[in-house]
């Protein structure tokens, strides 16, 4: 059983994998050896998921995995986004601890050794906090904004740049793998979990090649997913301001009873009127909106559909081997399997 699983998941990063590869295994291998001699070299394995890419991705892998035992991989039959690539990696990885990292070199493989120094020192889950520098103005400010906003609002705690590049001890990714969510916020469920946590900060890099796949707009729906995933504060915030709503009414009403009394009938107030209806129309609305949310959510979560399908794995690969292009008019039968569940896949 290897030591450490290193999980990469990779969307179109054909221009970046192999320099990944390769500065990965040359940090790992010597950070390694000076720890344990030659025989520390093969403790390891990189579990790659290719998450539907479309760039040719795959080929590659399958050619890493072909001359390199210690990569893996597993590859999906379309995108079906970074959370659930990571989870396949953590039920494909055997090792007693994992590391979660990105294929761009933004998380440097240089920390890798410093991680698993601190989980040496029996922490489960060492956290890799990237700092802001390098990232707009706007783009930080709206982070920053976010997190408070998350922070008050949320069960869990969240704590900004501490992302997905971390280590988790085995009974951690077992935990994590005890979840059964569809909707996975990978941020809450590594705080949800708990045990104990060191966190340290490094410098921001910039991706090394390709593109980030986070526009401004997948980015604001994984903030309102961050929100609605771990707590149901907004439906409270409903009631509160229902309740608000009937109090200033009775005030209103009150006060405009007095003013009759006192000083004989007033003409009636059509713009107050309207202001009234258009505004609690305008709350009513939003607030069938949370409340259709979570039903949404209830309902994706009821149809119990797997995380994801496997197009194929190193180990499937070497089981068949592909059939020549020219022997075959039809293409094979897919091998799409559905995502096996956590016990099976650790063999
Ligand atoms: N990624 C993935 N599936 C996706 C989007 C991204 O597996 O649908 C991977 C991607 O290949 C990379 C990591 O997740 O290894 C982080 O993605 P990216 O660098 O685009 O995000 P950013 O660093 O800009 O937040
Ligand atoms: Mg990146």
């Amino acid at each position: 059983m290897p030591k450490i699983s290193i999980v990469v998941p990779c969307f179109n990063e054909n221009e970046v994998i192999e320099t990944f590869h390769a500065t990965l295994v040359t940090t790992l291998d010597a950070a390694l050896v000076a720890g344990g001699g030659p025989a520390a070299r093969e403790d390891y394995e990189i579990c790659y998921v290719d998450d539907g890419s479309t760039d040719g991705t795959r080929d590659r892998l399958r050619r890493l995995s072909g001359g390199d035992r210690r990569a893996r991989y597993a590859s999906f039959s379309r995108n079906f986004g970074k959370e659930s690539a990571m989870l396949a990696g953590l039920r494909m990885a055997r090792g007693e601890a994992v590391v979660l990292m990105d294929a761009d070199l933004q998380h440097p493989p240089e920390l890798v050794p410093r991680i698993l120094a601190l989980y040496g020192h029996g922490y489960d889950q060492v956290v890799a906090r990237r700092d802001r520098s390098g990232d707009g103005v706007l783009r930080t400010r709206l982070s920053r904004l976010y997190y408070r906003l998350v922070r008050r609002a949320m069960d869990v705690e969240v704590v900004d740049g501490a992302g997905d590049f971390r280590l988790l001890s085995r009974r951690a990714v077992d935990a994590l793998l005890t979840l059964p969510e569809n909707n996975r916020f990978s941020k809450g469920l590594f705080s949800w979990i708990g045990f104990d946590t060191v966190t340290f900060t490094y410098e921001n890099v910039q991706r090394a090649a390709g593109t980030s796949k986070w526009g401004g707009r997948r980015l604001l729906n994984y903030g309102i997913d961050g929100l609605l995933s771990f707590n149901s504060r907004p439906l409270r915030l409903a009631i509160h301001t229902g309740l608000w709503l009937v109090l200033s009414a009775l005030g209103y009403a009150l006060w405009t009873v007095a003013g009759v009394l006192v000083s004989g009938v007033d003409t009636p107030g059509y713009a107050t009127l309207i202001a009234v209806m258009v505004g609690l129309g305008g709350i009513q609305i939003a607030t069938l909106g949370v409340i259709g949310e979570y039903v949404g959510r209830i309902y994706h979560e009821t149809k119990r559909r797997p995380h994801y399908v496997i197009r194929e794995t190193g180990e499937s690969m070497e089981a068949a081997p592909a059939v020549p292009a020219a022997a075959s008019a039809v293409p094979a039968a897919p091998r799409a399997l559905a995502a096996p569940g956590p016990r099976e896949s650790r063999g």
